[in-house]
């Protein structure tokens, strides 16, 4: 088996990395720094990779894409991840995007993909209600037909970056009779329209990087129907996968375990975070004196982690060659997700354990890396619930990859 990319896409990773150098000033081996997640797109940026066909590299020419293949697509989010930059749009291009490309009118494609290929257009998700999580075909949100258009209400809650977005993707019942998850529809709101209510919801870090959406006899019209009516479930489910091994890349976290091995291996870094620990009133970060490294616990953690990365790698890898192939690769992105959000626990609970309370610390002066690590050691507990919790995607290896039955 050959890993190694063709010329072409060298080429482009090496024009990336220039970009990116000058862009952000960082390289692969800068520090780390807070990084928001990738539900909150960080819109210039965003437009300063569209200008030039970034985000939209394997889409089809005709929509505004570069109609290249999706690995290439990966090389790109890799740099950046690699680079620090900011994430990618996780919603509008890798969710709403792909579904739109496969269940969306030839009308509704021309209008909103060439716009979110350029980074010019966000949306929000509206799946989740408060009654309504794993079990997403039980949602209660309605959307009656009435004259040219259909009137929402209800309520949706976790909805990332509604308060930023110019549409939400949304998820509604057209008809309470039939069995639950054949009366769903798709409909594409303007977040502007009148009765939409954004109120923020505060995460762990004490962010609002998600909300409550109320909807109140929101007008939309019959053309913003994504798919058909009753068909909500096919158009929800036709592109998931996708969403899996893009929103959750292990290369999004590479950083910090170089950041960690630097800090580990580095005499002058070692003794500096002992020193600035020592100053913070804190105890040793790590048992006795010296490097973290002398710790054989610690060199055997960040080999172990090494280890997992590269399986991260070859897992996703993998799910890609399935996509680019058109071939069935649901439960390899479901292990794709699992695999990353638990790695990325795994690092950041490491981190902690190995620079010790001197790393707890999140703002202020003495934080090291800008308080990047306990940032990212909080930010990456809501990775195992999000797009589909770690036992759902269980569930999935069980029954789609192994064909086990359902209990
Ligand atoms: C950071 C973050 C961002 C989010 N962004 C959005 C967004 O933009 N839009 C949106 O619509 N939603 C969003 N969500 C919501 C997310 O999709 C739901 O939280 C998720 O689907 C789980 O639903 P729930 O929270 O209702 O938990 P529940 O479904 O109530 O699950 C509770 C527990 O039961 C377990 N469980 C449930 N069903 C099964 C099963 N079949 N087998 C085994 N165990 C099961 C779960 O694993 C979990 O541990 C976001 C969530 C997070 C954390």
């Amino acid at each position: 088996m050959n890993f190694r990319l063709s010329e072409p896409q060298e080429r482009l990773r090496s024009e990336v990395c220039e970009f990116l150098s000058q862009e952000l000033g960082t390289s692969h081996t800068s520090e780390p720094r807070p990084m928001p997640p990738g539900y909150l797109p960080a819109r210039d940026f965003e437009l300063k990779l569209g200008e030039r066909g970034w985000l939209a590299l394997s889409w089809p020419e005709e929509y505004g894409g570069g109609g290249r293949p999706v690995a290439e697509q990966f090389i790109v989010e890799e740099e950046v991840a690699l680079h620090g930059g900011p994430a990618s749009d996780a919603i509008a291009r890798v969710i709403v995007a792909p579904i739109l490309m496969a269940k969306g009118s030839e009308e509704q494609k021309r209008r909103y993909l060439p716009g979110l290929a350029r980074g010019e257009i966000t949306f929000c998700l509206g799946y989740t209600e408060p009654e309504s999580g794993s079990d997403l075909a039980s949602l209660q949100t309605r959307a009656v037909a009435d004259g040219d258009d259909y009137v929402i209400n209800g309520r949706k809650v976790y909805t990332s970056g509604a308060e930023e977005s110019d549409y939400c993707w949304l998820a509604a019942r057209t008809d309470p009779d039939a069995p639950k998850h054949a009366g769903t529809s798709v409909l594409i709101v303007p977040m502007k329209s009148a009765g939409v209510e954004v109120r923020p919801l505060l995460n762990l870090l004490d962010e609002e990087w998600f909300n409550e959406v109320i909807f109140e006899d929101v007008r939309v019209p019959r053309g913003e129907l994504v798919g058909g009516e009753n068909k909500g479930w096919e158009v929800l489910t036709s592109a998931l996968g996708v969403e899996r091994i893009t929103i959750y890349r292990a290369f999004v976290h590479m950083r910090m375990l170089w950041a960690l091995v630097r800090q580990a291996r580095e005499e002058r870094g070692g003794r500096r975070a002992l020193r600035q620990a020592l100053r913070a009133g804190h105890r040793s970060p790590h048992s006795g004196q010296g490097r973290p490294w002398d710790d054989p616990a610690v060199r055997q953690r960040l080999g172990e982690l090494a280890a997992e990365f590269e399986v991260a790698r070859l897992l996703l890898w993998r799910a890609i060659g399935l996509h680019e192939r058109g071939e069935e690769f649901r439960a390899q992105a479901a292990m794709v997700k699992l695999f990353n959000t638990e790695l990325a626990q795994r690092l950041y609970t490491a981190g902690m354990g190995m620079l010790g309370s001197y790393a707890t610390v999140l703002g202020g002066e003495r934080a090291l890396w800008q308080g990047a690590l306990p940032h990212a050691y909080l930010s990456a507990v809501q990775d195992t619930i999000g797009a589909g919790t770690s036992e759902v995607q269980r569930e999935i290896i069980a029954l789609r990859g192994l064909g086990l039955p359902r209990g």
